[in-house]
This record gives structure tokens, sequence and C-alpha cells, in this order.
């Protein structure tokens, strides 16, 4: 706990301070002396420090100045930190990968509010983040990693890991935190790996993924109608084609199922 500071819930502060909860993160996202790392959200930097008492190079990302004092300090003793101040979903990603050589890992407790924008941000605008090590909520966690056919299984899951290696390395208390959240969290690690489907339109693939799961009691033909705007005869005739029930729902279908689904259905709308 830090005496005087004004911890502020709208920008998700439950800070950490248990070091061997902090090392067990850097180990978890195997950061040594050549690692370059990126920290969203630096706190008081109680992980940063850790980080840099491992890397080659550590660039943290803040959006509280009143954190300044704390983070000034740390600066003053490690030399390879440096600290950017300001919204990271609002700041160019090409500014930030300029601080890096080359390829760098990720590695933060992220702000609950934004994990997921923060990831697709990520995942989509920063070329050189290898692997991103993050703590997330427990049941976020368990719905990027989850399987088809499990309740959890929804457009997220499909469209994380149809472009990354994502598995959970450990479960964290909420006890662990100042302040304690309502609930537990997980530390995700994700590794990049756009090889590993051949999806030949990715934003057409993830709008026909998020239209299926966009009405949770429907039918997968009936939730494509609505949500891509088709004709119901399109849509029965690519479910039809995809070899699959009519009556079927979004979450019976794996990923490639998808990728094929997406295929048939552009096929059909040209
Ligand atoms: N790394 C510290 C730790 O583990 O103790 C703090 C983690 S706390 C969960 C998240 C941090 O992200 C807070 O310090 C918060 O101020 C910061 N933050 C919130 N929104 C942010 C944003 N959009 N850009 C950058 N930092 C943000």
């Amino acid at each position: 706990m830090l005496v005087g500071f004004n911890y502020k819930k709208k920008f998700g502060q439950n800070f950490l301070s248990d070091k061997n909860l902090l090392v067990s993160i850097a180990d978890d996202a195997s950061v040594s002396s050549n690692s370059q790392v990126l920290e969203i959200g630096a706190g008081a930097g109680a992980l940063t420090q850790i980080l840099a008492e491992r890397a080659q190079k550590v660039v943290a990302i803040e959006i509280d100045k009143e954190l300044k004092p704390y983070l000034e300090l740390l600066c003053s003793k490690y030399k390879n930190v440096k600290i950017l101040y300001g919204d990271f979903l609002k700041m160019e990603p090409t500014e930030i990968q300029a601080e890096f050589d080359d390829s760098f890992s990720v590695v933060a407790n992220l702000p609950y509010y934004i994990t997921t924008p923060i990831i697709f941000r990520l995942l989509e605008s920063f070329d050189k983040a290898q692997t991103l090590t993050l703590m997330v909520q427990k049941e976020v966690a368990e719905r990027f990693t989850a399987y088809v056919g499990t309740s959890e299984y929804g457009a997220v899951s499909i469209i994380l890991q149809s472009q990354a290696d994502i598995k959970i390395t450990r479960i964290v208390e909420k006890t662990m935190f100042y302040p304690r959240p309502n609930v537990d969290s997980a530390v995700i690690h994700i590794v990049k790996n756009n090889s590993k489907y051949n999806i030949e339109d990715r934003p057409f693939f993830t709008q026909v993924v998020k239209a299926s799961f966009n009405y949770r009691r429907k039918t997968l033909i009936n939730s494509l109608q609505l949500g891509l705007n088709i004709s119901k005869n399109v849509a029965e005739s690519a479910v039809n084609e995809l070899g699959k029930p009519l009556d079927i729902r979004g979450e019976r279908l794996t990923i490639e199922d998808y990728i094929i689904l997406a295929h048939i259905l552009k096929e059909k709308l040209q």
C-alpha cells in the first residue's frame, strides 16, 4: 500500500507488491539480459523494477501522472528504464516501437477495464511485439483460452486463437492486489502465430465470427442473417455447404469451421 496515494478505480489501479509473484511473472515471460520489454501501466513501478533488474531495456507506459514521483525514483536507480506518460490506446504504435531495436516482449499487469482493446491493439498494430505476458481477470483468461463446446467459448476465443498460441501460466488470487479487486486473476502468455491458419480475408473472418456470437440464443443461421445483414437463403445454403445441421448454434463451430464458413460466405456474397 502506498501511503498518501489516491488509488484510482477509473484507471484500474490494483497494484502488486509480492516479490515472488513479480519474479514469477518475469519468469513466465522468459525475460533475460538481452530482452527488451514494453510494460503497459507501470503503476508505482513494482513490476517495472523486477523487469529492470533482468532485462536489457524496459519502456513502461503510465497514464496517471500522479505516479511520477515513484517512477522518477525508479528511473534514477535503473538507467535501463524509460517511462512514457500517456494513454496507451491513444499513443502512436510507431513511436512506441521506435523505442526498441528489434522484437520485444510485452509484460503487464493490465488495467482490467481495457484488457481486450489493449490486446487487440498489440496484436494488430505492434508487429515487433513477439510475446505478451499479461495479468488479466481470471474469467477473461478463461474466455481467451476456451475450447469449442464450453460455455466460455466465444468470438474472442476464436479471434485470438486464430492468430496466436495462448496459455494460462498461473492463477493469482485477488488477495495479492492492493486495492483488492472483486475477482481472481490469471497470467496469460500469448505467442503470436500468424501462420497457424491460412485466413484469406481476416477482417471478413472477424465479422463472420462476431456476427455468429452476437445473438447467443439464436441459431447460427439467424445470427448470420441479422449480424451480416444477408438473406436467410444465403445463410442457410452456407451452413448446408459447411455440412452442418441447419439448427446448429455458433458455439458448436471450431476455428477451422469458421475459416471455411467465411470462405463460403465470401464467395456467395461476391
Ligand atoms: N504495474 C503495476 C503493478 O503491477 O503494480 C500497476 C498495474 S495496475 C493493474 C494498471 C496500471 O495501468 C495503473 O497504474 C493505471 O494507472 C495504468 N493505466 C490505466 N489505463 C491506462 C492507459 N490507458 N494507458 C496506460 N496506462 C494505463
